[in-house]
């Protein structure tokens, strides 16, 4: 049997869209039965029996819009579907808003063991400027029941850098997050994606994006405080209270290992070729109702856009790029391949080679889009 494989599963719906969001969901609710049943068609079509599933990740989209029944006939789709590790990782994203005591005991006693939830701020102003559809008691409850469930593994979303804010108001987010003891922590800054109603209003002058450098002040303040409180800032957003409490599901895409995608717009890559779903709902259940895979598009990795993706997401995590991996993909030398990149990168004090792999520090880590460029120039 092969490495051990990685399944995602997109749930595309949710109750409202938030501002600044642009994956792809709808508030439909109504269609959840039939995507459930379309869900357990694709699995079925794409059956394998030759790997060994050692981690789930329910993402989207809100997957607790789904009711523990519907949870529990996908969960137990995907066992039919391929063996699966006894120490399997079983992440489900919930919103605060959408989750109550005896739901999240439901979805934990069907076995899922790692619970991420999307809380984005404490502070009540915060979360309505971000469109969200709960509020700060919420969160806590949401924080508590999940406690009270028996999750042993709960890790929360916060959101910073929204417009004017100050230093002490982030920390205050981060302090309420520690007081809940999370195994996980994900950081994530407000970007403003293109076509999304907060990007709408900021073109439409509604909105002034907080200033690059205070951005950049926050997210290192983010990084020295958890580190402070013990926590191990492993990826660009993520932080884990010890290494068995990183997402181990979400490590396989920063190490470029193949994985699958069930469900619309769910991307999956076999290790050369990557090929995604239909987005939209409909199209994705009007396909399996007639058999047929939804798959939209595919396309074969060529070797420079395999090693732009091995720096793109290598470069992501604190521990860096495997250089031999690297160099086995690329056919040359590091230093060849990447000129005085690297030196450059050094002489900045952002980062260098240690033990094998070329690594951003938190000063690189600021720049990382940079620095990534200066890569990618490489490559292309
Ligand atoms: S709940 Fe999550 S997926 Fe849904 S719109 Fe908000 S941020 Fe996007």
């Amino acid at each position: 049997m092969s490495e051990p494989h990685g399944l995602y599963v997109h749930v595309p719906f949710c109750v409202k869209k938030c501002a600044y969001c642009d994956f792809y969901s709808t508030s439909d609710l109504t269609l959840t039965n039939s995507f459930v049943a379309a869900l357990l068609k694709e699995m079925k079509l794409r059956s394998f029996k030759d790997r060994c599933i050692d981690t789930i990740y329910f993402g989207g989209g809100t997957p607790s819009v789904l009711t523990a029944r519907q949870m529990e006939r996908i969960l137990s789709g995907i066992h039919d579907f391929a063996p699966v590790s006894p120490l399997l990782e079983v992440t489900m994203e919930v919103n605060p808003g959408t989750v109550g005591g005896t739901y999240l005991a439901d979805v934990y006693s069907l076995g899922v063991n790692r619970l991420n939830i999307g809380v984005q701020s404490f502070g009540d102003e915060k979360l309505k400027f971000l469109g969200r559809i709960h509020n700060s008691e919420d969160a806590v409850k949401a924080l508590e029941d999940a406690r009270r469930a028996g999750f042993e593994n709960i890790g929360l979303d916060l959101m910073f850098g929204v417009p004017h804010e100050m230093p002490e108001q982030w920390r205050k987010d981060m302090d309420t997050a520690f007081s809940f003891l999370p195994e996980h922590l994900s950081c994530y800054m407000l970007t403003y994606e293109p076509d999304t109603p907060l990007d709408n209003t900021r073109r439409a002058g509604g909105v002034i994006p907080l200033e690059d450098e205070k951005v950049a002040d926050l997210f290192t303040f983010t990084s020295r405080y958890a580190g402070q409180l013990g926590y191990d800032h492993y990826e660009v957003s993520n932080f884990a209270k010890k290494k068995s409490c990183q997402s181990r599901h979400n490590k396989k895409y920063w190490s470029g290992v193949p994985y699958t995608g069930f469900g619309p717009a769910a991307h999956s890559f076999d290790g050369t070729t990557r090929f995604w779903n239909h987005r939209d709902v409909i199209k994705y259940i009007h396909h399996l109702e007639k058999a047929e895979l939804p798959v939209l598009e595919q396309e074969f990795l060529t070797r420079e856009q395999v090693l732009m993706e091995r720096v793109m997401l290598g470069l992501r995590t604190f521990e860096g790029l495997d250089i031999s991996a690297f160099e086995q993909i690329a056919g040359q030398p590091f230093e060849q391949q990447f000129q005085a990149v690297p030196g450059r990168v050094e002489e900045l004090g952002w980062g260098g080679i240690s033990q094998g792999r070329f690594s951003l520090n938190l000063g690189g880590m600021v720049y990382l889009d940079t620095v990534v460029e200066w890569f990618v120039e490489k490559i292309v």
